[in-house]
């Protein structure tokens, strides 16, 4: 007789197991070494590599971040050179009381 696995309901058991493949991978996941958990601090941004010691983001995504912010600086630099005469912002924030 097969049976279910009791946790995800999903999976047949097969021989011994008390639980699928699946949520033993899972649950063998949670109860890895916490020491490591602890000093790995996975990137916030994606959430698959582990950040950088003293930022919440891993390599590729800080240098993302830093990419974008410079795309941003430039982008303000080039607005500012575009935006001599500020006369249609200066109305445009007044008109926002409504
Ligand atoms: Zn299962
Ligand atoms: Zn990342």
């Amino acid at each position: 007789m097969l049976k279910k696995c009791p946790i995800c309901e999903l999976n047949y058991l097969r021989g011994t197991e008390t639980i699928c493949r699946v949520c033993a991978a899972a649950r063998a996941r949670r109860h890895a070494p916490e020491i490591a958990e602890e000093e790995t601090v996975m990137c916030s941004e994606c959430g698959e590599k582990p950040a950088l010691p003293g930022h919440d983001l891993c390599e590729d995504c800080l240098k993302e971040q830093k990419r974008q912010a410079n795309l941003e600086v430039l982008a303000d630099k080039i607005r500012a050179d575009e935006a001599e005469d500020p006369l249609e912002e200066d109305l445009e924030e007044e008109d926002e009381e409504e």
